[in-house]
């Protein structure tokens, strides 16, 4: 579904990305985890087109998206979730819902998602109605999510989703990661910070290590790799 071959990536002349490849499969969910400033939102940000690559190919459902703008990479199917959440503050929920499903013109198609995600978090339907930027933490995440699926991706890019998010939030936001991938067929591409969730949910890895990826195999062999234990769940 995606394939990502030899990409490199530059700030200037920090070499961020250096001849990443990694590909997901239809259906799959799969994980990639690294320490802090290994290269993951930039690997996520290269594949969304909001930073661009000197070199390599990305390939999504055979075609070349390296160089397309955001807009055309999310017209496709191709939705990412940035870190940090970056909802519209002074947008109510259902207006931060709307603004997700801005490319599209399928209105009855569009209602039928508005219900799906209030489905997925009754604490938005709750809140519909409230600014969220006074929404908590966790309601944001809940809310930058359910907004990404408003553009009904086929691939989701998720930047971190439990990053800041109390131990019982966490567990709940990985559950409806599992849910959005099973219920609705969405293939995910996830970074984490929190590995020892990730390779729970995830049916394959990445480890990145200053912008090279370093090994690649089963969720499950990964989780019981002793130098992942050690580098990365802290056992
Ligand atoms: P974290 O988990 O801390 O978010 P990460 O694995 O997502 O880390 P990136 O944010 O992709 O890492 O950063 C990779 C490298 O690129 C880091 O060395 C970082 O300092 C650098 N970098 C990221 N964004 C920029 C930028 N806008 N300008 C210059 N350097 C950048």
């Amino acid at each position: 579904m995606l394939k990502i071959d030899n990409i490199n990536t530059y700030y200037g002349n920090i070499h961020a990305l250096q001849d990443v490849s990694l590909e997901i499969n239809e259906g799959e969910i799969i994980t990639l985890i690294g320490a802090n400033g290994a290269g993951k939102s930039t690997t996520l940000m290269s594949v969304s087109g909001v930073v661009p690559v000197r070199s390599g190919s990305i390939r999504f459902q055979g075609e070349e998206i390296s160089g397309m703008d955001p807009d055309q990479v999310v017209t496709r199917g191709l939705v990412q979730v940035p870190e940090g959440r970056r909802i519209f503050p002074q947008l109510t929920v259902r207006e931060n819902l709307d603004m997700g499903a801005f490319l599209r013109r399928d209105k009855a198609e569009i209602a039928k998602d508005l219900e799906y995600v209030y489905e997925l978090f009754p604490r938005l339907a709750d809140r519909r109605n409230q600014a969220g930027g006074t929404l908590s933490g966790g309601e944001q995440q809940m809310l930058a999510i359910s907004r990404a699926l408003m553009a009904r991706p086929k691939l989701l890019l998720l930047d971190e989703p439990s990053l800041g998010l109390a131990p019982l939030l966490v567990q709940q936001i990985f559950e409806i990661i599992t849910r959005i991938n099973t219920e609705g067929g969405v293939s995910i591409f996830l970074v984490e910070q929190n590995a020892h969730m990730a390779l729970k949910v995830a049916h394959r890895g990445y480890v990145l290590e200053t912008g090279n990826v370093t090994l690649s195999d089963t969720a499950a062999n990964l989780a019981a790799d002793e130098d992942v234990k050690k580098a990365y769940l802290g056992l």
